[in-house]
């Protein structure tokens, strides 16, 4: 799940300077959840936007978005109204906006309409929290499940600062310390040995950008291509 939140009126308003014919493109998973690009709030950007004078050509919302092979597919029927338009405005992620970019035939800008947040955990409708910063090296298994990049205000990997107090962080006395979590969740568990060993630096050349996961055939498919298939 991956968090927006809608861009001001009047940010919109002022990036789209210039450009009178719009096309707009919402997203019918993370963006409809966290209702940034949900029909509804892509109907009512259309309204908005033309009471400010523009011209909406049309809309579309795709599920998903950030789906470069599910755009193409969906633009074909919305071709014309896409050629007609001036720009694009993704209602959606930064991953929508680059999909639609890689997406749409036509050379045109396409505009963020959110600002994108964090990959979340969904805690029940309308509530999102962070708990991995994707690093592409996982320790959550010496951690109890719990991870100290995202939780730990440091990112520190060999426990506590020192800093907490009554169990808050010192950084943010609003947030529970990502170390005691850790430490009490391992004594639940019966593995506070876990603790001891002293991690290495993380390798951070695994979270160099940008980063690209490519499967191969055989992941895809459970089998091995032969030529004679
Ligand atoms: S260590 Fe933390 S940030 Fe890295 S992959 Fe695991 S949960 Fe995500
Ligand atoms: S108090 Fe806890 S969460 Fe805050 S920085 Fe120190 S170890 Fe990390």
């Amino acid at each position: 799940m991956i968090t927006s939140t809608s861009k001001s009126f009047e940010t919109v308003l002022e990036n789209l300077k210039g450009e009178n014919k719009l096309f707009l493109v919402g997203c019918g998973d993370c963006a409809t959840i966290c209702k940034t690009g949900d029909e509804d709030t892509v109907k009512a950007m259309k309204a908005k936007l033309e009471e400010n004078g523009k011209t909406v050509t049309g809309w579309i919302v795709v599920t998903p978005a950030c789906n470069v092979g599910k755009l193409r597919k969906e633009f074909k029927a919305v071709k014309q109204q896409i050629d007609d338009s001036d720009s694009i405005l993704v209602m959606s992620c930064g991953l929508c906006v680059a999909a639609v970019i890689d997406a749409v035939e036509q050379v045109k800008p396409v505009h963020p309409g959110t600002d994108t947040g964090f990959g979340g955990e969904t805690i029940r409708f309308g509530q999102f929290t962070e708990r991995c910063s994707m690093c592409g090296e996982c320790i959550l298994e010496d951690t109890g499940g719990i991870c100290p990049v995202t939780m730990c205000s440091k990112g520190l990997l060999n426990g506590p600062c020192g800093g907490y107090k009554n169990g808050k962080c010192e950084v943010d006395p609003e947030l529970d310390c990502g170390w005691m979590m850790i430490y009490e969740r391992l004594g639940k568990l019966n593995k506070l040995d876990k603790m001891e060993p002293l991690r290495k630096p993380k390798n951070f050349a695994k979270w160099k950008r940008p980063r690209k996961l490519v499967l191969t055939d055989e992941q895809k498919f459970g089998k091995k291509k032969t030529t004679n298939e």
